[in-house]
């Protein structure tokens, strides 16, 4: 059986188009990351989905993938800063908003970074093979922008260096904005500098010693602009051809669009041939805001705050719905198109995502137990999966796949009494899907090494008081009568191998391992 082309709707042209890789079957891309402020909302891994998604169809069909996806983990000026141009960036801000939990920029960025990559995982999102980080990169960043200078592509003022966008071909091309008037409408991310030579011009620099985050350069202390980033760590892993560069809608501009430019100046040609965008969703109809308390984080739906109450009861009831079903939600609109995305969807998928659980253990146990019989399977799931993936190879046309995979669900369901046969022909499939959709069992739960308790890296004695600390939090929010929290502790401490035990005197605990 052949297996069906990828086509994929391509911004640069306007139509979807058959992805033709230039290395033969080896798909090379870039995918922008996120900028670690805050927690990334639902909205944002929709994007990162698609790129995960992008991945699994050109998997399926045997290629090789290679996928860059950054860190943006320095602050740049984004539209927000139009109302204040000589204000703070995201980062910044973020830092004075939450200057009591951190110690520095850094520290937040940190910690803002592996909280992404923990919702990454379970979101069931494969690991890029590169996940570079911008501040792990200036000086690259830097090298780009001399050489633009020199190039003629930028020039400098007392505020920063600029690159001239009229310096190249095409510029407005991928976005549309072309005229100087619409672009000056148009909200982006311009600073005030009477000493730019063109309104369309965008930040290389930014001169500005008492930035929190500052590196020396040529023009002084100063911090980089958002979009050389990209084009930087893009040309550096994958170098100055690739197939393709991925992002949400909101990137197309002016973020792409001086990605375009800059790579056009650097590499003297273009460099991108595909450029793919996945549109923000719609919660219960509305935009997502804070202001109207329809704001999700990927944590909020997957581990709330039991006393956050923006959170929707029926998720905080259940301690937070099951990450698979998220990820399953996302993928019932196509990536392109509009997406409302609602509390009904969100429990129909976790209820579906159940299913197919229930199919994994039925299976697992005709599998044990390796009955005679005919496979009555191997047909109808052949053609299923076929279907499935055609439909991801139409654009990524998710809502068509997951209603083809649900049939192959409903199949083995109502195939009474799995032979040995059967079972192994369903377990094949479930298999497949899988590596496809990625949502029938998380890929990461199974290499988590369940084995290495932290009991073992951390110290007899800083493990106790640890212990301890988390007793006396479990103790206080029993008295309080909050026991959801008291039962998260608890279920801390059994990760930590700690076996709590309460008595009529006080809570004892023991290790699991000295219980036998
Ligand atoms: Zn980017």
């Amino acid at each position: 059986m052949s297996s069906p082309s990828l086509r994929l709707y391509n911004t640069l042209t306007h139509e979807t188009e058959p992805v033709e890789p230039i290395e033969d079957e080896h798909l090379r891309f870039y995918s922008c990351g996120p900028t670690v402020y805050a927690y990334a909302h639902i909205g944002n891994f929709r994007s990162f989905l698609t790129a995960d998604l992008i991945r699994r169809t050109a998997e399926a069909i045997g290629w090789d993938v290679t996928n860059v996806s950054n860190i943006t983990d320095v602050g740049h000026l984004t539209q927000d800063d139009l109302v204040d141009p000589g204000g703070t960036d995201k980062m910044q801000q973020a830092l004075e908003r939450e200057g009591e939990r951190f110690a520095n920029i850094y520290d937040l960025a940190r910690h803002y970074t592996e909280a992404f990559l923990e919702d990454w995982r379970a979101l069931n999102l494969r690991e890029p093979e590169v996940r570079p980080r911008a501040t792990e990169h200036v000086t690259e960043q830097l090298h780009a922008v001399i050489e633009l200078v020199e190039a003629g592509h930028a020039y400098t003022t007392d505020q920063g260096v600029y690159f001239s966008v009229e310096s190249v071909e095409d510029y407005g091309r991928l976005s549309g904005n072309t005229e100087a008037e619409q672009l000056e409408a148009t909200d982006r991310d311009v600073v005030e500098d009477p000493q730019k030579r063109d309104p369309r011009d965008f930040a290389l620099w930014k001169h500005d010693p008492d930035h929190l985050m500052h590196w020396h350069s040529p023009w002084g202390w100063g911090y980089p602009g958002w979009h050389i980033e990209c084009s930087v760590m893009g040309m550096q892993y994958l170098g100055d051809r690739f197939d393709l560069h991925t992002g949400g809608e909101d990137l197309i501009f002016p973020h792409h669009e001086c990605e375009i430019a800059q790579n056009r100046a650097l590499a003297e040609h273009p460099v991108v041939n595909y450029w793919a965008h996945t549109r923000f969703l719609q919660v219960e109809g509305e935009k997502m805001s804070k202001s109207k308390g329809n704001f999700y984080t990927v944590r909020d739906l997957i581990a709330p705050d039991p006393e956050d109450t923006h959170v929707p009861d029926s998720i905080r009831e259940q301690d937070g719905i099951d990450p698979l079903a998220l990820r399953y939600t996302l993928m019932q609109g196509q990536y392109r198109k509009p997406f409302n995305f609602t509390l009904d969807t969100l429990h129909t998928a976790a209820r579906h995502v159940r299913r197919y659980q229930d199919v994994a253990d039925r299976v697992e146990e005709a599998l044990t137990a390796d009955a005679d019989g005919p496979d009555r399977l191997a047909d109808p799931l052949d053609d299923i999966y076929a279907r499935t993936l055609a439909a991801m190879c139409d654009d990524l046309n998710t809502p068509a796949a997951t209603a083809a995979a649900l049939e192959g669900i409903k199949h083995i369901e109502q195939t009474d009494r799995l032979s040995g046969a059967e079972a192994q022909t369903a377990r094949d499939w479930l298999d497949q899907t899988n590596a496809l959709l990625g949502i029938v069992e998380s890929e990461f739960e199974a290499d988590a090494p369940a084995d290495d308790a932290p009991s073992d890296a951390l110290s007899a004695d800083s493990l106790s008081d640890a212990i301890d600390e988390l007793l006396a939090d479990r103790d206080a929010a029993r008295a309080d009568g909050e026991y959801a929290r008291a039962d998260a502790i608890r279920d801390t401490l059994e990760a930590l191998g700690i076996e709590v035990m309460d008595r009529p005197d006080g809570t004892e605990w023991a290790r699991k391992s000295d219980l036998g």
